[in-house]
């Protein structure tokens, strides 16, 4: 959709008649647990607001392989607030936010976990924020990791670093995928086309102004983390590949260097030569040292390349970023 269009909305004021207020997008995979109690609490918080009692609530079932869509469905049944989408397959976080924000209506769109992690009673206050507030955006942060692994903490910070280092946008160490956004912010982000979809980067990327609310991390209310040490891993990586170009900078920086080294050693041999001694007799272990570690180097950077050439090649597919099954 051109950005055009998503301007013509305005804040939320001028949508077509029977628009919900508010639309809740839940992403969830392997959720059967978290279903009611989330449910429970959204209704508790948004039943209290009179302003937002006509919200929708839209569950994005990600391919779940438990009882996740039934127990989606069957809320469904019962209040015709609730709508799910349906993949046919897991697709991914990003994938299962995308779809939400693609299939919200609401003049408001707030976008949450399953699992509780993203206390719902916030709700009313990033409302009020982006409604009254000036922004156009609120988001929540966790200022601390109480209850993580402390590896994975370790690598978050790690991450946090490298993306302020490397990327030229300001990812916020903590942030969550907890936000509540104006429909103008989310119209923006439905153009961005991009097939790679880092959404810590992309909210700091289209700008806007966001007012962050800080909060000490909540564990999971039921059920465990979807994200294993090596999933984290690579989706790190992503992000720093999709919003950067620094790394093959740094190739061809470590290329320059091994070359410039190269050039002091010849020039060394050579002198060494005229000056009548005799060199490298003994050089066989430093000889391997500098084939290892210069062909090391070489991979590295191929490898480098190669990355960006595997995410250029996702792109120019264009497939879709999601397949929905079924839907209501
Ligand atoms: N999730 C998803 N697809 C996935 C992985 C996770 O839709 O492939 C959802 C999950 O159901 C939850 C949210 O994303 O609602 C966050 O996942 P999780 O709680 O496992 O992540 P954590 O809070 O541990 O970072
Ligand atoms: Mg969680």
């Amino acid at each position: 959709m051109p950005v055009q269009n998503a301007l013509r909305y305005g804040t939320g004021g001028d949508l077509p008649d029977g628009s919900p207020s508010l639309s809740v997008v839940v992403p969830c995979f392997n959720e059967e647990s978290s279903i009611k109690p989330l449910y429970g609490e959204v209704l508790r918080v948004l039943e209290g607001e009179a302003d937002v009692r006509d919200f929708e609530l839209i569950f994005v079932d990600d391919g779940s392989k438990d009882a996740t869509l039934a127990a989606v469905k069957k809320y469904a049944a019962l209040d015709s607030r609730v709508h799910y989408i349906s993949f046919s397959r897991n697709f991914g976080k990003e994938a299962a936010l995308l779809a939400g924000l693609a299939g919200s209506a609401g003049g408001y769109v707030v976008t949450l976990d399953a699992d509780l992690q993203d206390p719902p009673a916030l709700i009313p206050e990033m409302l009020a924020a982006v409604r009254g507030g000036g922004f156009d955006c609120a988001a929540a942060r966790r200022v601390t990791r109480k209850g993580e692994p402390p590896v994975r903490s370790l690598f978050a910070r790690c991450f946090y670093w490298m993306m302020a280092k490397f990327a030229d946008i300001d990812v916020v160490d903590g942030a969550r995928d907890f936000r509540l956004m104006s429909r103008v912010y989310v119209d923006v982000i439905l153009s961005l086309e991009e097939r790679n979809r880092f959404s810590k980067g992309i909210f700091p990327w289209i700008g806007f102004r966001t007012k962050w609310f800080e909060y000490e991390n909540i564990e999971r209310g039921s059920g465990k983390t979807k994200w294993s040490f090596w999933r984290l891993v690579i989706y790190a990586l992503d992000g720093i590949l999709a919003f950067s170009s620094k790394p093959l900078a740094i190739a061809s920086v470590l290329g320059i260097l091994l070359f410039l080294a190269s050039l002091v050693l010849i020039s060394w041999i050579v002198i060494e030569k005229l000056m009548g001694h005799t060199v490298n007799v003994y050089g066989w272990a430093s000889t391997v040292c500098i084939i290892l570690f210069t062909s090391g180097i070489q991979l590295f950077s191929v490898g480098i390349l190669g990355q960006y050439l595997a995410k250029t090649y996702t792109e120019v597919k264009r497939r879709p970023h999601y397949i929905v099954r079924e839907a209501s």
